[in-house]
């Protein structure tokens, strides 16, 4: 096991002999493509600090995805795997190599099913032609590339570049003025998705919702392949779902502020705020909220980030994210698991230096069971205990007392496996798997010598428990006890 990367506070850490332990507040999602997918380097960004995987459907095939994902379960099946499904994002076909397009050259963008060139490029979305108006903007590579629609002609359409820059197949394409008919689910999303509940993935992250709708799709179609509660995160990345992030984020499991896109869509100047907005209205809502894209970029290629990019991660923390997430940085860059121990070094530091104050989170509209969860912190708090404990089935009671950032560990304890590894998410949770068929007195006191011979929690600890007394009940809790850690075992 690892050893502590992280404590909360230093004579705990001076103390203590806990080797399990190697717990961020904030998580950190790392998407695995060819620079990581190996066992030896998922072993080691495990070690330094990845909580979450994330394979994305948008690349790779099937099979290349059932392989890492039983990789990875065989190296530590506490770890997270969520599927990326690519939702309906245009995105260029292959290309002959890459290119570099010139301001002001003709580029032609076709529906027609060609390898591309540098002055042919093909794109996967056949009603382009008919929903795209002349004049309007088209982005490729995540804003890199501008083009203008000069001229619609059969299956193509004729385009000025307006910013040249850097394409390669498979680049994704943005046409924010266009109201595209598309919607999650495509015909992809749809076979990915029956892929991912075959496989017993934990999350789905689904790109471009734009509505709840969009999820009430996506559930029909989990519900008839999979018994199991697949957690459902949105990215945010369309204007519509901006506009609808109150319902959105009421139906998902999680949400993702998807920057890359978001950037493109809305405008790079937006991102900011639009980030500290959707991450405090998920927290109040208790949806764990992800930061995505660019965090760590220059990585990529280089063994030290820009000092920007360190700011912004631990602004994504200040901000009071729940994960922070690695895409080419750990999919196809050359430090994979440099970046992730550079990642978790930012996050640690910045959370030695977190201020959330108490209106952080609201007082008002609290979720069902809120009060209770805030009640467990505050009295943690005034007790100063070591940490918070939540006996759950499905994680709601540890999404209750996650929300209200107060740091002191919270340790989840489940008798489902795919709620650990969901709770693992969570900012400041970390999750035990642990079954057991007593009554409500014998679970609370068998969950903490468990939590004790696994070594989350020493013998010298105080926590406060939450948990529902009705044992088997989910989204229930009503109790919360204070408990020193020797007393309950030898009672
Ligand atoms: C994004 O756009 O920021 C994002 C995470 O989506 P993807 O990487 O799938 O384009």
């Amino acid at each position: 096991m690892g050893k502590i990367t992280h404590c909360y506070k230093t004579d705990l850490c001076e103390k203590s002999l806990l080797n399990l332990i190697q717990l961020k507040f904030s998580k950190i999602v790392c998407t695995i493509g060819p620079s990581s997918s190996d066992e030896s380097t998922l072993k080691r960004m495990i070690k330094a600090g990845m909580d979450v995987t994330r394979l994305n459907f948008s690349h790779g095939t099937h099979q290349s995805h059932e392989e890492v994902f039983k990789r990875i379960r065989n190296i530590d099946s506490r770890i997270t795997i969520a599927f990326d499904i690519s939702g309906p994002k245009i995105r260029l076909g292959k290309l002959e190599k890459r290119y570099v397009l010139e301001r002001d050259q003709q580029v032609i963008l076709t529906t027609d099913d060609v390898v591309g060139t540098k002055d042919l490029l093909p794109v996967n979305y056949p009603s382009l032609i008919k929903e795209i108006e002349q004049d309007s903007f088209i982005y490729i590579n995540d804003g890199f590339v501008k083009l203008k629609v000069i001229q619609k002609e059969n299956n193509n359409l004729i385009c000025q570049v307006i910013d040249g820059g850097n394409i390669s197949s498979r680049k994704g394409v943005n046409v924010p003025d266009a109201n595209l008919s598309m919607r999650v689910p495509t015909e992809k999303d749809i076979a990915d998705i029956k892929k991912a509940c075959e496989l017993g993935a934990d999350y789905l992250f689904i790109s471009f919702v734009r509505s709840a709708k969009d999820l009430d799709k996506v559930r029909e179609i989990i519900g008839k392949c999979s018994e199991r509660n697949i957690g459902l995160v949105s990215k945010i990345e369309h204007k519509d779902a901006v506009e609808n992030i109150k319902e959105i984020v009421t139906v998902s499991d999680g949400i993702m502020v998807a920057r890359g896109d978001l950037g493109v869509e809305v405008g790079a100047a937006k991102v900011p705020v639009l980030q500290k907005k959707i991450i405090r209205l998920a927290v109040n809502m208790a949806k764990p909220v992800i930061v995505a894209t660019q965090m760590l970029e220059s990585m990529t290629k280089e063994p030290i980030p820009t000092r920007a990019e360190a700011s912004d991660v631990a602004h994504a923390v200040f901000d009071g994210a729940d994960a922070l997430m690695l895409s080419g940085e750990t999919a196809t860059g050359k430090h994979p698991v440099t970046v992730v121990k550079t990642m978790a070094e930012i996050i640690q530091e910045a959370e030695n230096n977190l201020s959330f104050n108490s209106s952080f989170v609201s007082e008002s509209n609290l979720p069902k069971g809120g009060e209770i969860g805030q009640a467990a912190v505050r009295l943690g708090q005034k007790l100063d205990v070591d940490a918070l404990v939540a006996i759950t089935q499905t994680g709601y009671s540890a999404r209750m007392i996650s929300r209200n950032r107060v740091p002191l560990p919270v340790y989840a304890v489940t008798p489902d496996e795919s709620t650990m590894r969901k709770t693992n998410l969570l900012w400041a949770v970390k999750s035990l798997h642990y079954k057991h068929d007593g009554d409500f007195d014998q679970l609370i006191s068998s969950s903490i010598r468990k939590l004790y011979t696994e070594k989350f929690i020493q013998l010298n600890s105080d926590v406060i428990v939450v948990a529902g007394s009705v044992v088997g009940l989910p989204g229930r809790i009503n109790t919360i006890q204070v408990l020193n850690v020797k007393e309950t075992i030898e009672s």
